[in-house]
């Protein structure tokens, strides 16, 4: 079996080490000539919008898959009429506009923040101006990691928060007062079949993820296993997929879905039966669905800009080193921690630890407090 990633950063590179011992051969694509995926399997450097490249690419393969959502849709389809691409790209459309993404939570009945789309300046300067309480502007394509947005409240320049965003079409939110961040993962193959993980926690800064922990037992899982179903079987949808939700009270409030393995999986690399790498591979190659069976209470640091010392980190009990071999650059995501315990009071002690070996050295683990 040979599966063509669109994409070879760090997730390509993930799903690529979660296929090797199943057998499964993988052929990269990638515009960047370094990207930190390109020896895990056949590479190539070339334009996902180029027609001569998808062509060599997609002779190789049986099946396609994406690393991002940011990927032109008539790519996906074009690809489509070869080999079979998952997850469907009519999902993909879905989940990389932001207005067609709440359009089908509404029809879900799944609960959104209040929001207007918007494209002009005038109707951005008019909902703005007429609105008191805070927002958040995000451009309704691209945005990820906190770019393409823009908090507005009453003393913004409307004009500068207009032009921040180049005027492009655009969801003006309400900004949701929120008990905590959280997201689920789950993977459902070409019969249906669903398996969840565990609700995670997550804390952001800056709009990037810089920690999440596991839930095991969370009284939100119901819910969020819920949500998650409905988008699925929805989007007809074979492979994995990530929902963030905001938490408030005993409510969820949709977020945005990710067409993917997400960041704030990666804890399942050794914190559950099967990672949702290779529940991925599993689902697109037509393989059963692994247990995502937890191994007991886990969390996942991410490396933001700068790595930290590697052998203090795994002097640390149940701590897991993932360096994706990328050059540092301020707010980039250079690899991660995955730590793992087999008991809460276990795990407690090794976060304690982890975070007094990094205290001095790194902010990002310094906002991930309880
Ligand atoms: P997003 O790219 O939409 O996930 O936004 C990045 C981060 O910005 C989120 O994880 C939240 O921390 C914050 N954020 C985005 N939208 C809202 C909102 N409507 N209310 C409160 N916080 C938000």
């Amino acid at each position: 079996m040979k599966v063509g990633i669109l994409g070879a950063g760090q997730l390509g590179r993930m799903l690529a080490l979660a296929g090797i011992p199943m057998n499964v051969e993988f052929v990269l694509l990638d515009p960047a000539k370094d990207a930190c995926g390109k020896k895990l399997g056949e590479f190539i450097n070339g334009s996902f919008d180029d027609k001569s490249v998808l062509q060599a690419f997609v002779d190789k393969v049986d099946v396609v898959t994406v690393e991002s959502e940011n990927i032109s849709v008539k790519s996906l389809e074009w690809l489509n009429e070869h080999v079979p691409v998952y997850p469907p790209p009519a999902a993909v459309a879905t989940a990389q506009d932001r207005l067609l993404e709440k359009q089908m939570f509404a029809k879900l009945g799944i609960p959104t923040t209040n929001y207007q789309a918007i494209e002009q300046a005038q109707e951005f300067m008019d909902y703005c101006s007429s609105n008191t309480q805070p927002m958040i502007a995000k451009s309704r394509r691209e945005g990820y990691d906190g770019k393409g947005q823009v908090r507005i409240n009453a003393d913004t320049d409307l004009k500068a928060a207009w032009q921040a965003l180049a005027g492009v079409p655009m969801v003006v939110e309400d900004m949701v007062d929120f008990d905590r961040e959280i997201s689920i993962i789950a993977a459902r193959d070409k019969h249906g079949k669903t398996v969840f993980y565990p609700v995670c926690e997550n804390t952001h800064s800056e709009g990037i993820l810089r920690c999440t922990k596991v839930r095991l037992n969370d009284p939100m899982q119901p819910q969020a296993q819920d949500y998650i179903k409905r988008v699925m079987d929805e989007l007809d949808y074979v492979g994995v997929l990530t929902f963030e939700f905001f938490n408030c009270g005993d409510q969820l409030i949709a977020n945005e879905i990710a067409p993917r393995v997400h960041n704030s999986g990666h804890w399942s690399i050794e914190g559950a039966d099967s990672s949702q790498f290779e529940n991925q591979i599993r689902a697109i190659c037509g393989f059963p669905l692994g247990s995502t069976e937890t191994r007991g209470p886990a969390a996942m640091i991410n490396l933001i800009g700068e790595m930290p010392p590697r052998d203090a980190v795994l002097s640390v009990e149940g701590a897991h080193w993932h360096d994706y071999g990328k050059q540092p650059r301020s707010g980039r995501k250079l690899g991660h921690i995955t730590l793992r315990a087999n008991n809460q009071q276990q795990f407690d002690e090794r976060l304690a630890k982890l975070e007094n070996l990094l205290a001095d050295r790194m902010t990002p683990f310094g906002e991930c407090k309880h």
